[in-house]
């Protein structure tokens, strides 16, 4: 009997078969990447992929038996380069090893947007520049650095913030009052008076406070290292742990930090680097 079920282990290792792939051979600097995997036969464990030095654990895709996924970001600073993706996973008490190749391709995001606002929000004074560390500090700890294993979005499509026209795109290079002042993190919708401002996935405020650049800003916990924000509002609805829905009311747009005029901006933090909202809408709603 031992004999059999040794031998049936050793056969179902032979033919298991393990399907790994990329969701597209390149990708544009400041957006995702998906690694998908799946295997005939059960995983020992959650597989992983190395990436730029940085790993990353795979998920089990909630619908289906056997297969795993991971969305990975590609910060805005990623040279134009071949990558290796190492993936690795363990069968039958062995660990198997793949090799993949992603391209960092340009993203043609548009060059110079010329903003002017009071003095004091660009040269910041040493008192807003303390002010400004503070807050930074706050997110880091309860924002960036936490990377939560649940899934809250459950496989279910993103949907935009706020239906309206789109006034600044993602990417674009910035110049602040004559100073070139990094990109735009985040997608501008238009927003002349207060409107509802909507979750766009299921998720954990994990923080609704006051920016000095981003005014009244929301940041929600999507789980599996995905967070997204809302800023400039005038009025939070929602506060610190709670639960919110796809499409639930969290805020009202409005006029607060660093802004020219009303609008809400819309960014996506991905195990603590900022990508192209959109483009992930797309790439998640895709699947
Ligand atoms: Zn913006």
């Amino acid at each position: 009997m031992k004999k059999l079920l040794l031998i049936l282990t050793l056969l179902s290792s032979l033919y298991s078969k393990v399907d790994i792939s990329l969701s597209s051979s390149t990708v544009k600097f400041a957006n995702t990447f998906r690694v998908d995997l799946k295997s005939d036969t059960r995983l020992d464990e959650s597989p992983s992929v190395k990436f730029m030095g940085k790993s990353y654990q795979m998920f089990t895709k909630e619908w289906k038996d056997n297969s795993y996924e991971v969305f990975i970001p590609v910060s805005y600073h990623t040279k134009k380069l071949k990558y290796n993706v190492n993936v690795s996973y363990k069968l039958n008490n062995k660990i198997n090893k793949k090799r993949l190749y992603i391209s960092v391709v340009n993203a043609h995001y548009k060059k110079n947007e010329i903003i002017t606002v009071a003095k004091g929000k660009v040269k910041l004074s040493s008192k807003n520049k303390k002010k400004s560390s503070n807050e930074y500090a706050k997110v880091y700890k309860k924002v960036y650095s936490v990377i939560s294993t649940e899934n809250y979005i459950k496989n279910s499509p993103f949907i935009n913030p706020i239906e309206s026209k789109i006034t600044s795109a993602f990417g674009t290079a910035r110049i602040y009052n004559g100073i070139a002042k990094t990109y735009h993190t985040g997608v501008d919708f238009r927003a002349k008076t207060p409107v509802k401002i909507r979750a766009t996935n299921n998720g954990i405020i994990s923080l609704a406070m006051k920016r000095f650049y981003l005014g009244n800003v929301i940041y929600i916990n999507h789980g599996r290292g995905l967070y997204t924000y809302y800023a400039h509002l005038s009025k939070f609805l929602v506060k610190e742990g709670d639960f919110v829905i796809k499409g639930q009311v969290i805020g009202l747009s409005g006029v607060t930090g660093r802004i020219t005029g009303p609008h809400l901006h819309y960014a996506i933090r991905l195990y603590n680097t900022t990508v192209d909202p959109l483009g992930f809408h797309r790439l998640y709603n895709k699947e």
